[in-house]
């Protein structure tokens, strides 16, 4: 068996048998009802191999793992002028956090949180009707997978049209600073689309190698190397909201979570990982999906702060 297939055997092992495994989020009422024993791990290398364990396959709601690539989307459509509209500074606060609005003028610290990408959204349906940049997502994902199947869960999206109280306080709160410019309510209607996109490990980790390769998807330029380093640096500053400082200090990797209990992970030039676990820390990043990735880069020496990271 290939080392890293016994490695991730091993992880997948070890979570089987953790017993604090965190909280489901149930304030979108069909996540409430994943099993929290889920456990699943894929790693797409470099050289295009696919290794998994757990329940790799098995497809689930992705969450804040979208905003990186409504972000990719949005930085194709207006390039550098979205930093006019969206910061790239940790928060050190909540996902779903309105406090820093105030002071800081409707500006959201970063694309990550759900204020900058509820801004991002409303970037990209400004050159678009609602169908079509949920469509364009849908199109863009499956192109990156290589896989036509994903698709997006309506009953996931439908609950957070009906609950999300606060993500429409937040955009309402932004349109009165001027930096929402469309309808809330059709801006927040493409934001929960985006957000119920369903994928399997496997899935998102295929998805995640244009920022593993320097921008190349499938040896196919996605996007220019430098956007990819900085799209990465960004995932690494920000991606794990109050918790983005820890994340960086224990695994090393820009990443990206989201409240399904998904993480994308990036070691650029090695490998794109894809995590799942439904168990959220307090912070509403999976609780065993950092527990494996921490192991993961302690067997492997794939923390971009390795010395020799990279090398051959
Ligand atoms: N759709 C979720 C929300 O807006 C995303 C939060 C997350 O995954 O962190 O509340």
């Amino acid at each position: 068996m290939d080392s890293l297939d016994r490695i991730l055997a091993e992880i997948a092992a070890e979570m089987r048998g953790m017993e604090h495994r965190g909280k489901v989020a149930d304030y979108i009422r069909p996540l409430a009802q994943v099993p929290v024993e889920k456990f699943g791990i894929a790693v797409v290398t470099a050289k295009g191999e696919t290794h998994l364990a757990g329940d790799a396959e098995e497809a689930f709601s992705i969450q804040s793992i979208s905003k990186v690539f409504a972000l990719t989307l949005a930085l194709g459509a207006v390039g550098d002028q979205l930093w006019k509209r969206v910061g790239r500074e940790p928060s050190g606060s909540a996902f779903n956090s309105i406090v820093q609005l105030e002071n800081e003028h409707g500006i959201p610290r970063n694309p990550f949180i759900n204020a900058g990408a509820i801004v991002v959204t409303d970037v990209l349906l400004g050159h678009h009707q609602p169908r079509e940049a949920i469509g364009q997502m849908l199109r863009f994902v499956r192109e990156l997978a290589g896989d036509d199947s994903i698709g997006i869960d309506e009953a996931v999206a439908r609950a957070e049209q009906d609950t999300g109280f606060r993500n429409k306080a937040l955009a309402n709160y932004m349109r009165a600073f001027g930096n929402i410019e469309g309808e809330v309510d059709l801006v927040l209607g493409t934001y929960f689309h985006y957000c119920a996109l369903a994928m399997s490990c496997r899935q998102l980790a295929l998805a995640g190698r244009y920022l593993m390769d320097g921008g190349l998807s499938n040896g196919h330029r996605l996007i220019t190397a430098r956007r990819a380093r900085r799209i990465n640096a960004v995932m690494m500053s920000c991606g794990h909201y109050d918790n983005s400082g820890d994340f960086a200090y224990r695994i090393g990797l820009p990443g990206k979570s989201g409240v399904g209990g998904g993480i994308l992970a990036v070691a650029p030039g090695i490998a794109s990982i894809a995590v799942w676990s439904p168990g959220l820390n307090p912070s509403g990043n999976s609780q065993l999906g950092q527990i494996a990735l921490e192991r993961l880069v302690q067997r492997t020496g794939w923390s971009v702060f390795e010395p020799r990271f990279g090398a051959p």
